[in-house]
Order: structure tokens, then sequence, then C-alpha cells
């Protein structure tokens, strides 16, 4: 009899999770399994302010694929996908084609500008290995050239940070901490440097723990860290950003770099592929599988799962993500081996930690508020947690974070 062939697009936290789940689970015997991701290494997306920000080198955030599949188990395939012909049960990468007998879509986010002009051309944002070493040599060369000019431009050492969510609040912790160090490096005077956050809704970390952002607020703002509350961006252009508080309050930012952090959405892929999304994110069935699908499963970034008790959807994580994972390779087992009746997945929100710089942080983890140093050490442990869900102790050895306070 055929084997079925299952194939994951996307190895990050939901993709690698299932596929190593899987992996354990399901006999060679039983079915073909194919990994198929970008490139031939996964990324920490959850470190990846940091590589952006210059504090840790982006080959610390990142790891080759197959030190963490059994080879003989998966295939592994370097291919970027660019879309899925579901009729065809068939996947269209850049550089061939693959045919499934189940899919799971795991390709994560995308950066969303919400159609604002200039943000495509003239901001970065924190997506990937590439952006994030970009976004750090960007700043550098600021820095570098500074000096260099006859008539000094201080806007090359103004950095704005749109959005004050968990990304542009961690980025700007790990960017207080390294604009010191390019100071002393570029012989640039520290007070001629602005890091400028412009948040649009009224508060920094909107919906989180009043107590805990007025922490982080405070902290930032001592390190140097300017906020622009209730103020929203409008455009980015060659020269800065202009921003608007209210209707007729619109002023321009001039700034050398603006790091767009102001919003996620699904990846790109599900909507060239015709499937029905709310910016790229599909809403999936109890089972994580696509509305009228047999054979799709949907993980990560790329759904959308319901937080009933709020009716809203649950903010998108790698701590979903990988729960999804591991329910997702349950269920493909249960299929493969005839079974019909699926598992429904369930989120299980242990909490939420957001860094403040290598050694600071502001959490509630399993309902216990903490700032500091215990917050941070509770962030490491997270970061290691991941690292050994998938790759096991020796990627903790490899990759951990043992810089413990
Ligand atoms: P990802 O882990 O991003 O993986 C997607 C994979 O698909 C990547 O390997 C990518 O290369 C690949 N891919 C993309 N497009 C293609 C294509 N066309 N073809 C082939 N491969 C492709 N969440 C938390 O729970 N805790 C945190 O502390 C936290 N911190 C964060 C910090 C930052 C700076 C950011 C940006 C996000 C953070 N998040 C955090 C959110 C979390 O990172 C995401 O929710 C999580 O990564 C989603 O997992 P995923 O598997 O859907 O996607
Ligand atoms: P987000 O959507 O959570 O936050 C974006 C912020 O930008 C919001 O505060 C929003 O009000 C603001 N904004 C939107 N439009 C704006 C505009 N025009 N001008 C100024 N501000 C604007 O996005 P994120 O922070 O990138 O987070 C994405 C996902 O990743 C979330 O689910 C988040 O929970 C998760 N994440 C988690 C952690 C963590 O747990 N430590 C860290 C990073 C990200």
């Amino acid at each position: 009899m055929r084997k079925p062939k299952i194939v994951i697009l996307g190895a990050g936290y939901g993709g690698l999770m299932t596929a190593t789940r899987l992996q354990k689970t399901v006999g060679v015997n039983e079915a073909d399994i194919v990994l198929i991701n970008k490139n031939d290494y996964h990324y920490e997306t959850t470190w990846l302010h940091e590589a952006s920000a210059g504090t840790l080198h982006h080959d610390r955030v990142r790891y080759d694929v197959r030190d963490v599949i059994d080879r003989h188990k998966v295939e592994f395939i370097q291919g970027s996908v660019e879309e899925i012909k579901m009729d065809e049960k068939r996947v269209i990468l850049e550089n061939g084609d693959i045919e499934y007998d189940y899919l799971v879509i795991a390709l994560g986010a995308e950066s969303e500008t919400f159609g604002i002009k200039g943000l495509k051309e003239y901001a970065f944002s924190i997506v990937n290995v590439n952006s994030a070493r970009q976004i750090r040599e960007h700043i550098e060369y600021q820095f570098a050239t500074y000096n260099t000019e006859v008539e000094k431009k201080d806007e090359r050492l103004t950095i704005v940070v749109g959005g004050a969510g968990f990304t542009g609040i961690e980025f700007l912790g790990e960017l207080a901490n390294r604009v010191p160090e390019l100071c002393r490096e570029y012989d640039v005077d520290y007070h001629k440097v602005k890091m400028i956050c412009v948040e649009a809704a009224p508060m920094v970390l909107p919906g989180f723990d009043p107590e805990l952002v007025d922490y982080a607020v405070a902290t930032l703002e001592k390190k140097g860290v300017e906020f622009r509350i209730g103020t929203a961006i409008k455009e980015a252009t060659p020269e800065g950003i202009i921003v608007a508080k209210g209707e007729d309050d619109v002023e321009e930012i001039k700034a050398s770099t603006v790091v767009w952090a102001a919003g996620v959405r699904g990846n790109s892929v599900i909507e060239k592929s015709g499937i029905e999304a709310m910016r790229g994110r599909v809403k999936v069935q109890p089972d994580l599988r696509l509305p009228g699908s047999e054979d799709v499963f949907i993980v990560g970034d790329c759904s959308l799962i319901i937080n009933e008790e709020i009716n809203r959807p649950y903010p998108p994580t790698a701590q979903i993500a990988m729960q999804q994972g591991e329910v997702c390779a349950r269920n493909l087992a249960a299929l493969v081996r005839g079974k019909s009746e699926l598992e429904t997945f369930t989120p299980d929100i242990k909490g939420t930690v957001c860094s403040l710089g290598e050694d600071d942080a502001i959490g509630v983890a399993f309902g216990k508020k903490m700032v500091g140093t215990k917050a941070s050490f509770m962030k490491k442990m997270i970061d290691n947690r991941a690292l050994y869900m998938i790759g096991g102790p020796s990627m903790v050895l490899k990759k951990g974070k043992f810089n413990i306070l």
C-alpha cells in the first residue's frame, strides 16, 4: 500500500515542533514526511530583536534544521513556497513542486503596514535573520558615518520605533543597551542620540498589566527612550516619518532609521493560494484543520484561534505555535493510522514575559507578576525551553542563554 506523504511548510516553531514530534511517533513504514523551509536554518523569531539591535550575533539566533530532524524519517527540502494548489494537492516552490496527501502550513508572519505610505520603502521590520542583520548594520553605519561628514546630520542618530507592542518594547530594551556601546565605539556624544517610540494607542503595551507597563516605561525612559503615546505614524519618507496626534497635530520627525514594529499578518502565501483569511490568518477548526478540508492543517501565526472568554483572537505567539505543533503531530499520526476522531486544540497560556534588555524584564508567569532580574531569568528560561522542546538538551547546550544574573 502506498504510504501517505505529509508535507510541512515552514521550519519555525510550529513547523519544527510538528516535524520533531512526528518523527518520534510515526514510523517510516507509516508515512513519508517532508519538511520545506526557505533557508537551511531555523531562527528563533522571538530573539530577532536582539540580533536587530546588535546585542546578540545573528548566528546565535539560528541553527541548522538538519541538527534537529531525524534524516532517516524526515526529508528536508530547502525551498521557497510560492503557492499551494489545493485542488491538485500540490505545493509550488520557487525551484519545483511537490505533491502531498497531508499538508501543514506553518509559514509564520509578515509585517503588516496597513497600507501606510512609504513604510515598505523607507522603514525596516524585524521579521527574519536577513532583516535583523540589515537593521543592525544600518544603525551601525549611521554611527560610523556621523563623524565623517563636515556638516553633521543629527538625524543619523535618531532611531524611531513604530509601535509599543511587545516587539517594539523588546527591541527598544536592546537598543537602549546597545547605543552607549555604539557611542563609545564611534566617538559619538550620547546626548545627540534620540530613541523615539511612537505608539498610536493611549498606552504602551496596550492591554498589559498597567503596573508592569509603568515599570517598563520608567526603565526605558531612564535609558533615554522618548515615548510619543496616542500618536500614529501616518507616513514614512526618505527623511523620516510623519506622525499625527489627533486630527490637526501633525509633525515630521527626521530620522535615518525607522523600525516598524506595529503589526503582523499571516504569510502572503495563504492569500496567494486563494485561502480565505483575515490579514493572512485563517480561523482554523478546533482540530487545527482548514475549514472544509480533511487534509490541510494550519499552525502558528498563519492560524487564528478565538479566545471564547473575550471573543477575540489570541495574539499570535511562539507559545501557541509550539503547542499547536504538538497537537497537529498527534492528529496527523491519528489520520495516517486511519482514525477519524481528532484532538481539539486549546491554548494553555502560561504567561507573558517581555524583556527590557538582557538584564531586565517584566512579566506575568503562572499568575505571578514579576519585574527586574527575576523576570529576566524567567525570560531566559522560556527561551531555553523552546530550544529544549525542539532540539533537546544538546540544542540548549549549543544555543542556550546561560548569562543568568
Ligand atoms: P516562525 O517561527 O516565524 O517560522 C516561520 C518559518 O517559515 C520560518 O522558518 C521562515 O523562514 C519560513 N518561511 C516563511 N515564508 C516561507 C516561504 N514562502 N517558503 C518557505 N519557508 C518560508 N512569541 C512568544 O510566545 N514569546 C515571545 O517572547 C515572543 N517574542 C517575539 C519577539 C519578536 C522580535 C517577534 C518578531 C515575535 C515574537 N513572538 C513571541 C511571536 C513569535 O515569534 C511568533 O508567534 C512565532 O514565531 C510563530 O511561529 P510560526 O511557526 O508560525 O512562525
Ligand atoms: P502588536 O500588534 O502586538 O503591537 C503593535 C503596536 O503598534 C500596537 O500597540 C498598536 O497600537 C501600535 N500601532 C499600530 N499602528 C500604529 C501606527 N500607525 N502608529 C503607531 N503605532 C501603531 O505587534 P507586535 O508587538 O509586533 O507583536 C506581534 C505578536 O508577537 C503579538 O502577538 C505579540 O504578543 C507577540 N510577541 C510576543 C512577545 C513576548 O511575549 N515577549 C514579544 C514580541 C512579540
